[in-house]
């Protein structure tokens, strides 16, 4: 018997996985090879503060710390830190900047030199830093991971199919796997996953372009006016993104496109091609806190989702949390426990 049967493989399983490896657990995951899932889709952006009134995000200083020892223990070359380069696009946003400097300087710093990226970008309103800020190479990490999953026999490559799950007090029966609990880590598939299908999740749909820009050779800085620039692989670059609350499909849309192609020639004065555009969908949450522990009723059942626009610094900090619960009974924390929702899990 393993202890644990994990559903899916983006960031949340991935990390999970890793935690449960340093318990000394036993575990079996099954993720099925998607092209645009939202760990797949996402830029890997760690940014402290955010928002028009650039506000320091949820839980930053623990979170921030957390990443550097998460990743650098299980991914050390998929983690680096960079300076964002923060174009004001309005001088409203200007201001707001000069305003949260005045109150609060962590994180953000004015530019000393107000011409240093003249010579790649087009900008009138000068520009702030935020740092420090990660960039997680989830290109590599993801693939990674797998492989070495692949290599160790704890990862099959399939559809997990919720009829075939059987569900006991004290353990779970899938095909030929019988293990002590099930928790899934499948991303938006938890929103018709029927233990967590009445979780308040709200789906967010996000477009990104790849481009390719030969003569700008940035690894250590990511570069935002409106919309965010950060390097990718094979020395490509990211640019996105969309913040879709209602959508009919799942597509890249032309609107978004166009959008976004011509925000670039304003911005971006070296020469440039759009490689590949896709969109995704973020697994975030009404109260946009995530979703963490276990079926009130089923205890054999968990989960680990609800990341949101955030899943680089929060999957690495709640799976390691969901862990310490499994193995040495800590507490989860109430804002994030699942068992916040008990009456509506239990109806
Ligand atoms: C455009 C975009 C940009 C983003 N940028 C950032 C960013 O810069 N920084 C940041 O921190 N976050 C970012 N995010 C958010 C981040 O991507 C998510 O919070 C995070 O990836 C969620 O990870 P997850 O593991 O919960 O889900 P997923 O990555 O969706 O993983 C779920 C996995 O489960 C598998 N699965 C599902 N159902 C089944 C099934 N039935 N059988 C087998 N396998 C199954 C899927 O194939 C998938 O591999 C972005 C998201 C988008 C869409």
């Amino acid at each position: 018997m393993k202890d644990v049967l994990i559903v899916g493989q983006g960031i949340c399983g991935t990390f999970l996985s890793w935690y449960l490896e340093q318990a000394g657990r036993t575990f079996v995951v099954i993720d099925e090879e998607r092209p645009h899932t939202a760990s797949r889709a996402a830029a890997g952006l760690i940014n402290p503060v955010t928002g028009r009134r650039i506000v320091k995000t949820w839980m930053i200083d623990e979170l921030l710390d957390f990443a550097q020892k998460a990743y650098g223990e299980m991914a050390p070359d998929c983690m680096r830190r960079v300076d964002l380069i923060d174009f004001f696009p309005t001088a409203q946003m200007r201001l707001a900047f000069l305003d949260r400097l005045k109150d609060d300087p962590q994180y953000i710093q004015l530019a000393a030199d107000d011409h240093a990226w003249d010579s790649s970008f087009h900008y009138e309103l000068g520009f702030g830093t935020i740092a420090p800020c990660y960039l997680v190479d989830l290109p590599k990490l993801l693939p990674t991971a797998r492989r070495r999953m692949l290599d160790q026999r704890t990862l099959r490559e399939e559809y997990f199919d919720q009829q075939a799950l059987t569900i006991r007090p004290d353990s779970i029966q899938y095909k030929d796997i019988t293990a002590r609990m099930v928790i899934f880590c499948d991303g938006i598939a938890s929103f018709s996953n029927p233990y967590f299908s009445r979780l308040p999740f709200a789906p967010n749909k996000g477009e990104a372009l790849i481009l390719d820009i030969p003569q700008l050779d940035q690894q250590t800085a990511v570069f935002k006016k409106g919309i965010t620039l950060a390097p990718w692989k094979d020395g490509l670059y990211w640019v996105g993104s969309s913040y879709e609350w209602s959508f009919s499909d799942t597509n890249p849309t032309n609107t978004f496109r166009e959008r976004t192609e011509a925000a670039l020639k304003n911005w971006i004065k070296l020469p440039l091609q759009v490689i590949d555009h896709f969109a995704s969908v973020r697994p975030a949450t009404l109260e946009r806190r995530p979703f963490v522990g276990f079926h009130p009723l089923h205890p054999a059942v968990g989960i680990l989702n609800g990341m949101g626009t955030k899943g680089c610094s929060l999957a690495p900090y709640f799976a390691h949390q969901l862990v310490e619960h499994m193995v040495r009974g800590k507490a989860i924390q109430p804002n994030v426990d699942v068992k916040r929702f008990a009456k509506i899990l239990s109806r």
